[in-house]
């Protein structure tokens, strides 16, 4: 028999959004699988709360169900909400799983369970990604129960050995089929595989011996980080399962763009606007860094797309020492909506250059002159 959505749920028909995902959020965390070891039923549980969240938390599915139940959904030509990938709203709800591992944690091989990997997110101006911040980011995460030290047990109490397996944690079962018996050794379902279990469940984390918490750790973040990169801080996620080893948490930084300058690696960029007669003159430009404003000489007969690099004033490298540079990349305004008078100088002037006025490459004669001038 299946159970009503709203009853697994444990909210009302008339339930909002916001109370649905509310009722599943608590649920979850309550029969999350990652804390609910010593219950084999757990995923069961689980599922069929996911099940529920997943139907219910679509408009068009929700009403379906409403007017016409399991069977309407079926026809209704609705995916099969039992066969839904109840690892990925798991996702939505306490973090993504990073570089393919799975929320709950390594399961695989022998020994106790890593636990999973924690991702956090982190947004820095780009001064802030140049000086490096210490910023306090907040978490969830799996931890040991405080009451019981992760035992499971009500303190006072200790845990036992399982009766149902003699501590060994796994049954032998036989089969008759038609070709024979078979002999079959699988974890015993009353302790979980793992041996023992609790006769007295610790009330704070009803024997689970690990809660989901909020956490809080004060972060460095090294001058120089990239928008994207991801900082790795080994062993602060999801703790393991009976004294395994904890995941780690995963700082994703993300760096907000500036108003003036662009980023290029460890170089920064800046497009500084001259006009035709500045450029052909010569003039001296107040340039922003990340240090504050800084001089600039704009050399007579600067030509459009020059560029002038400010050696040390890009972002500091994140590996080793020093600084890249901070690169003004020149563009140059033609005046417009000139009057007749403008128009008249310009063209007066225009009868004074020759050729010369106009060639890339300077005569050897002008360099020697330069060059003694
Ligand atoms: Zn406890
Ligand atoms: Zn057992």
């Amino acid at each position: 028999m299946r159970r009503d959505y709203y009853e697994v749920l444990g909210v009302s028909r008339e339930a909002t959004d916001v109370e649905i995902k509310k009722a599943f959020r608590s649920l979850a965390r309550d029969i999350h699988p990652d804390v609910n070891s010593n219950d084999p039923d757990a995923e069961a549980k689980f599922k069929e709360a996911a099940e529920a969240y997943e139907c219910l938390s679509n408009p068009e599915s929700r009403a379906t169900y409403d007017r016409y139940g399991f069977e309407g959904l079926k026809r209704g030509g609705f995916q099969d909400f039992s066969q839904f990938p109840f690892e990925d709203i798991l996702r939505s709800f306490f973090g993504e799983g990073i570089f393919g591992e799975d929320i709950f944690g390594g399961r695989a091989g022998g020994g106790p369970a890593r636990g999973a990997d924690v991702a956090v997110a982190v947004e820095l101006t780009l001064e802030e990604a140049a000086a490096g911040v210490s910023r306090k980011l907040a978490f969830e995460a799996v931890v040991p129960c405080g009451t019981c030290e992760g035992t499971g047990a009500e303190p006072g109490t200790e845990r036992i050995e399982c009766p149902a397996c003699n501590g060994s944690g796994r049954v032998r079962t036989v089969s008759r089929t038609p070709f024979g018996q078979f002999m079959q050794t699988g974890a015993c379902s009353s302790c979980g595989g793992e041996g023992s279990i609790v006769p007295t469940p610790c009330k704070a984390c009803e024997g689970r011996g690990r809660v989901i918490a909020e956490r809080e750790l004060e972060v460095d973040i090294p001058a120089g980080i990239a928008d994207g990169q991801s900082i790795r801080l080994s062993g602060r996620g999801s703790a393991g399962e009976h004294g395994g080893p904890a995941g780690d948490l995963y700082v994703k930084v993300g760096v907000a763009g500036h108003e003036s300058l662009e980023r290029d690696g460890d170089d920064l960029i800046y497009h500084q606007r001259l006009t035709m007669v500045e450029a052909a003159v010569g003039t001296t430009v107040s340039i922003p860094t990340l240090d504050g404003e800084e001089q600039l000489e704009i050399k007579p007969g600067t030509q459009f797309g020059d560029v002038k690099v400010i050696r040390g004033k890009g972002m500091p490298l994140l590996r080793g020492r020093g600084r890249g540079d901070l690169k003004v990349i020149i563009d140059i305004v033609v005046p417009r909506n000139l009057n007749s008078e403008q128009k008249e100088l310009l063209r007066q002037f225009a009868e004074t250059t020759t050729d010369k006025n106009y060639n890339s490459d300077t005569g050897l004669f002008d360099k020697i002159r330069a060059a003694f001038s």
